[in-house]
């Protein structure tokens, strides 16, 4: 067996006792019986998942939390030994940033700041990276401005916070020799990437915790909240009933209209700056073929009525629509805060008699939360 995906202790030659059936506590159940260690999973609602749902809407499909799932060859493998036949993406797909004020393809760059960005490419990485923001590490390279207007919203979308509150090493691959210049660590970080493929599923994300559900059918039980933990326990609810302070909130609000933003016809969506309360729109119909109407999500740090999103929409892209249907998800401190506070707090579980395993552990994503069980 690799490295423990929890942190705490538990006894494998003793039953574990897996508190919450949403994507984490799944991935732990699953990790366990491949590996024929003794668990149950008891979950308080009537259904696995946790915050995973995607709601058959008769336009389309409404996801409450996460969209897509950005997976790795090992993840996909992963995928088929479920019998999961995920769906791609649609290629080509602009992508988009709010940038001065106008619509910007992204990482839209002025020409005086490509020639600063160029020149900076062969400075150094700073070397001790352990503490460092995600904004102190990528200044030298990008400058404040860029920073505040790219860097930013493009970790907005996942993380609902600027790069100032974010740690680098959290945030970022740091399995690098810093001390090279920014340009290979940019290198580095694109060969990465060339293997990541952004996926879904045909009924959506929820397919993934009913493929887990069913592999272990007859280790789960519903409808049972466990207000005490039992000895050897994994804790996998969520952040918020675990964590004091670093926590942040996100809305997502998804609308169909009857008729299609001309303006982001193409387009996977748009990124906006902290300024906003607009993290990011996604434009569901484009990136699954899947809905019949226009849908749009809107990742907000405040909560979007009808009016504000068509007031919205016609501030943005002059532009006037009508909603045939909205659903609206609150996550009102919903997601860990990856900053300087997290490990302080995390040690502190540490002097708990339990184990934890969840989205503020070791990372936020779907992927790196199987990728941590694989
Ligand atoms: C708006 C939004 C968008 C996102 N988009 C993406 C994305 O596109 N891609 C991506 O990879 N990730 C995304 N994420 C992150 C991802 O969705 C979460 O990290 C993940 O779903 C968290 O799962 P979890 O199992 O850790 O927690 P949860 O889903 O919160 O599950 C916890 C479970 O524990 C149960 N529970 C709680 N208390 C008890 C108790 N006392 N006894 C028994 N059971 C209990 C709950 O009922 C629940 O089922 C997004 C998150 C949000 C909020």
């Amino acid at each position: 067996m690799s490295d423990s995906f929890w942190i705490g202790n538990l006894d494998l030659n003793k039953k574990v006792h897996i508190i919450g059936a949403g994507i984490s506590g799944l991935l732990a159940g699953y990790y366990f019986k491949r590996n024929n260690i003794d668990f149950h999973i008891y979950e308080s609602t009537n259904r696995v998942g946790g915050k995973l749902q995607s709601i058959q809407h008769e336009s389309g499909i409404i996801e409450t939390a996460a969209n897509s799932l950005l997976s790795t060859p090992r993840i996909l493998e992963f995928l088929d030994h479920l019998g999961l036949e995920p769906i791609s993406t649609t290629k080509k797909l602009k992508r988009y940033i709010f940038r001065k004020n106008t619509l910007k393809s992204f990482p839209y760059m002025s020409f005086s700041e490509l020639i600063i960005f160029s020149r900076n490419l062969f400075k150094k990485t700073p070397i001790n990276i352990d503490e460092l923001s995600v904004y102190e590490f990528w200044q030298p390279l990008l400058g404040d401005k860029c920073c505040d207007e790219i860097l930013t919203p493009a970790l907005n979308g996942i993380y609902a916070t600027n790069s100032k509150n974010l740690l680098f090493k959290d945030v970022f691959n740091s399995n690098f020799s810093f001390g090279k210049s920014y340009f290979s660590y940019l290198k580095f970080l694109k060969k990465q990437a060339s293997s990541f493929k952004s996926i879904s599923f045909p009924s959506g994300i929820e397919e993934l915790p009913h493929a887990l559900e069913k592999k272990l059918e007859g280790n789960i039980s519903l409808n049972t909240k466990m207000s005490t933990y039992p000895e050897n326990s994994l804790i996998c609810i969520d952040a918020k009933s675990i964590l004091k302070e670093s926590l942040t909130t996100i809305y997502s609000q998804t609308f169909i209209l009857e008729e299609n933003i001309k303006k982001l016809e193409g387009s996977f969506g748009v990124l906006f700056n902290s300024s906003s309360p607009l993290l990011g729109i996604l434009c569901n119909h484009q990136i699954f073929k899947r809905n019949t109407r226009p849908s749009y999500t809107l990742m907000t740090s405040k909560e979007f009525s009808e009016k504000d999103f068509l007031q919205c929409i016609e501030n943005l892209f002059n532009e006037k629509h009508s909603i045939i249907n909205k659903e609206a998800f609150s996550w009102v401190k919903g997601l860990p805060l990856y900053g300087q506070q997290r490990p302080i707090e995390l040690n502190e579980l540490l002097e708990t008699p339990h184990a934890y395993f969840g989205n503020y552990t070791k990372g936020i994503s779907l992927r790196s939360l199987i990728e941590q069980t694989l």
